[in-house]
């Protein structure tokens, strides 16, 4: 059987750790709410019907003031606690400060609530009889208070405030004991047998008549050991109440009440439990998260850093990858920048006709051109694609910054290693490093891309301009034998020969030669547009996905224990965290230890 001792120790401990819990987590308020329920025991009862003595009786200690006329003027709420071994108990009241009472029976919440009154005498506002009466009441309705009802047995008790107000706030009366002080005061020849076995007033928890010391004994400081003697004496002897002795007197009411305790106590066990056991899971899943501590040898540590750098580029492909948001805006680079990047180049005032014509005249040198202007289409057509680095460049660093932004989002993101903000400026700089490198690769082969396209131009594309042309000269079929320029240059000159002797020199040639290095420059933007990407993409995002720490990790394996444990240099304030959830967590543990050997130990 659990005593009451256990339980007791269980209710504080629970109670201490909710204090200890302070500023932490959302349980508290549950814990709170908890607290509350766990019980308090408040006397009430009218003005010096024995409420005071009551109580010290139970405890087993003179500690409170008594007297006539209202001694208690406040609630004085007494937190009895049971201490840890090897620490005497103790406990500390608002009237007698600084004096510590130790070794008494039972540690709880005891309330000795000023006595209800029905006229406020000389001196007393008029008010005071409802003040007293409401103050009472907000103790007494809290459904986990226990009223132990007050009533001397030399007044009827038809008359008692006790019986009144308890009946008030405990209609069911489950948590109401009726107790009968002064017996020894009443009138001879009568006797309270009628209230003690019930019959008078119904409670559900028994009536107990109780003999406390008079006046006279505490002016003679009849200590408590010898007050309980004469109790005692007093039932076993009388001949009204022998027959209800071993349930009568203080004594029993403090055993009566210890066992209505534990009942409480125990009903509130399961609900306790699983709030523990849901503290306890969401602990554990939190101290994960946050990370348990770290392990001092260099292999552990090893191990560590190199399990908080998967942990951050797992999340860094989450993001290339899709899972979480930020990889589109390659795609967008792709799609809006490079194509508009593309549009934009000035490939108007490259091919103008005043560019061309300069261009190509300085290619001929001294002598001009025959037929086709070679050399002037080659340098137009170089000079164009020349300007195909610009967008190239910038979509790698466009793609660049991207990778950047998402290493930073990542690391930030990462829960593991939020605790090591030494390493975290590690893994940005290797990423960084790592970034760059991929960078440079990413613009030497959009680079190279766009040289390759002005090393060797399509053959193919400028054998078809002049059956092109022929075609758009004679819609109707019936070709020239001759490849010629477009006579619709032209439509004065009716003979062949001549038209080309002086196109060859008027603006039509040459604007004809411009157009066709910007179908040829079209043709390879075209082209770019989807080999930029693809080079991007192999140099850069592919390697940010598959190779963005392997420098990092085949560095990291050359270091010292000492670097090491430096990268696992921990920030202090989640130190501290960790440190309060990992005791909240011991006294959760111990908390549930302590109510499973309370609830087994029937
Ligand atoms: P409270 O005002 O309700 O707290 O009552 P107290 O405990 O202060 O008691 C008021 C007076 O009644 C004190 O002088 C007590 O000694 C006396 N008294 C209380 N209970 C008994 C009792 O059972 N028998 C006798 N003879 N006197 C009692
Ligand atoms: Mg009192």
């Amino acid at each position: 059987m659990a005593t009451m001792e256990s339980l007791i120790g269980l209710v504080n401990r629970i109670q201490r750790a909710c204090t200890s819990l302070g500023d932490y987590g959302g349980d508290q308020q549950a814990f709170s709410s908890l607290w509350d329920a766990l019980p308090s025991v408040a006397v009430v009862g009218g003005q010096s019907s024995g409420k005071s003595s009551v109580l010290e009786s139970i405890v087993g200690r003179d500690f409170l003031p008594r007297g006539s006329g209202i001694v208690t003027r406040r609630p004085l709420v007494l937190q009895l606690q049971h201490t840890e071994e090897g620490q005497e108990e103790y406990a500390e009241f608002g009237h007698l400060p600084k004096k510590r009472f130790t070794d008494y029976f039972v540690n709880l919440t005891l309330i000795d609530l000023p006595g209800l009154t029905k006229v406020a005498v000389e001196g007393q506002p008029d008010s005071v009889v409802e003040d007293i009466e409401n103050m009472v009441r907000s103790y007494v309705e809290k459904p986990n208070c226990i009223i132990l009802a007050i009533s001397p047995a030399n007044q009827d008790i038809a008359t008692s405030d006790a019986i009144k107000l308890s009946r008030d706030v405990d209609p069911s009366g489950e948590r109401t004991f009726g107790v009968l002080t002064k017996l020894d005061l009443m009138d001879k020849g009568t006797n309270a047998l009628e209230v003690l076995e019930g019959r008078s007033y119904r409670l559900q928890l028994p009536w107990v008549g109780i003999v406390n010391r008079s006046q006279a004994d505490i002016n003679k400081q009849v200590d408590m050991m010898a007050a309980r003697r004469n109790e005692r004496e007093y039932f076993a002897t009388s001949p009204d109440y022998s027959h209800l002795a071993s349930r009568m007197g203080s004594e029993y009411l403090a055993k009566l009440l210890s066992g209505h305790l534990e009942s409480v106590i125990r009903a509130r066990i399961p609900s306790i439990t699983s709030l523990i056991n849901k503290s306890i899971d969401e602990l554990e899943s939190e101290l994960d998260h946050l990370g348990r501590p770290i392990a001092v040898d260099a292999g552990a540590q090893l191990y560590t850093i190199l399990e908080l750098c998967r942990a951050f580029d797992k999340i860094f492909k989450e993001h290339l990858d899709g899972g979480r948001p930020g990889g589109d805006r390659i795609y967008g680079v792709f799609d809006n920048q490079l194509p508009a990047a593309l549009k934009k180049l000035p490939f108007d005032r490259h091919l103008s006709l005043q560019n061309v014509k300069r261009i190509v005249s300085e290619a001929d040198g001294y002598q001009p051109h025959l037929i086709a202007p070679e050399q002037g289409y080659r340098r137009l057509i170089e000079g164009s694609l020349n300007y195909f680095r610009g967008p190239a460049e910038a979509t790698v660093d466009a793609v660049h910054f991207v990778l950047k932004e998402l290493v930073r989002k990542s690391i930030g993101e990462c829960q593991e290693l939020r605790r090591f903000p030494s390493l975290q400026s590690t893994i940005a700089a290797a990423t960084n490093e790592a970034l760059e490198r991929f960078r440079a690769e990413g613009k030497k082969t959009t680079i190279r891309l766009v040289d390759m396209e002005a090393s060797y131009l399509t053959v193919e594309f400028f054998r078809r301009l002049p059956q092109e042309i022929e075609r758009a000269a004679n819609p109707g079929g019936n070709p020239r034998e001759k490849p010629r320029d477009d006579p619709r240059e032209n439509p004065r000159n009716s003979s062949a020969a001549e038209a080309v002797t002086i196109d060859r020199y008027g603006d039509g040639h040459f604007r004809r030669i411009g157009s066709n290095v910007s179908s040829y420059v079209n043709m390879v933007s075209e082209n770019l547009k989807n080999t930029i990407p693809k080079a991007v993409v192999h140099c850069q995002v592919k390697e940010a996905k598959q190779n963005l720490l392997s420098y990092f990790y085949t560095q990291i394996g050359k270091r010292e224990g000492k670097q090491l444990g430096d990268l696992l240099d921990e920030d202090p304030t989640l130190m501290e965290k960790r440190v309060q959830m990992a005791k909240r967590l011991e006294l959760y543990k111990k908390a549930r230890d302590e109510v499973d050997s309370v609830s087994w130990a029937r």
